[in-house]
């Protein structure tokens, strides 16, 4: 059994003062789920703040960074290590996101060496992979994603690939409003998950969760919760208002 992870991604907003408050909100909204994890990325100056708070509070919270620099720390101005995330109390990160790739041109291969350093840091990383609205109008949207799949966990071993976390999140559908239809996200997650079968086997496949990301919000995430192979949501600006986070957190499935 997969246990679902409802993550949300806050990109560059929220000060650490906004962040501690809208932890309390959340908190007091979402209560003690204990059928699925609940994962906040805040930037980088909430994450000591917020991981103080959850240490201190056992808030069923989990927290995650956005990004990381791949090696344990050094010359590398304005850039995060491992271990300083640990640290601020993180055991999520997010990889590979397509803001990342578009705005700071991060390759696969870059993307590669992230997911290592995050691994041998005891950081789960959330790799995300998805295609533009040209390939997916040419029909290559499956061809695209397994694409990257396959060189972000390019040498990998079976063992490393079981502790992670893969979102899919169509570039078209990232705060657009656009959704993929449920039909359409649930294709191309039993394609991620077959491209994890043959590189590791079925069980290794079906230990991995895989995020949808593109526009989820309350009116959205009960249908995208119910398709079998849609193991999260990975939220953007949904994530930012406690009572719509709060809702997509206490999602619904099987209609
Ligand atoms: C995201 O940035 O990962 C995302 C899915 O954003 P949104 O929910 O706003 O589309």
């Amino acid at each position: 059994m997969r246990t679902p992870l409802m993550a949300g991604n806050w990109k560059m907003n929220k000060t650490a003062s906004e962040a501690i408050q809208f932890f309390d909100s959340l908190v007091e909204e979402v209560g003690n789920p204990v059928d699925r994890e609940v994962l906040i990325c805040p930037p980088f100056t909430a994450l000591y703040p917020l991981g103080r708070m959850i240490r201190k509070s056992n808030a069923p919270v989990r927290l995650g960074a956005q990004n990381l620099y791949p090696a344990e720390g050094g010359a590398y101005t304005g850039e995060i290590s491992p271990a300083m995330l640990r640290d601020a109390g993180c055991t999520y990160v997010i990889v590979g996101h397509s803001e990342r790739r578009q705005y700071f041109r991060e390759s696969n291969a870059f993307i590669n060496r992230k997911i290592r350093t995050a691994l041998d840091n005891q950081l789960c990383p959330i790799i995300c992979v998805g295609e533009s609205l040209d390939q997916r109008e040419a029909g290559q949207a499956k061809a695209v994603v397994t694409a990257q799949g396959r060189a972000c966990l390019d040498g990998f071993s079976g063992q490393d690939v079981a502790n992670l976390v893969i979102a899919y999140e169509p570039l078209w559908a990232i705060g657009t409003g656009r959704t993929a239809t449920p039909a359409d996200a649930q294709s191309m997650h039993a394609a991620i998950r077959a491209l994890l079968a043959e590189l590791h086997g079925r069980d290794v496949a079906n230990a991995v969760r895989i995020l949808y990301g593109g526009s989820v919000k309350p009116a959205n995430v009960d249908t995208l919760m119910s398709q079998p192979d849609i193991d999260g949501a990975l939220v953007g600006g949904a994530s930012l208002k406690v009572d719509s986070f709060a809702r997509i957190v206490k999602f619904q499935a099987g209609g």
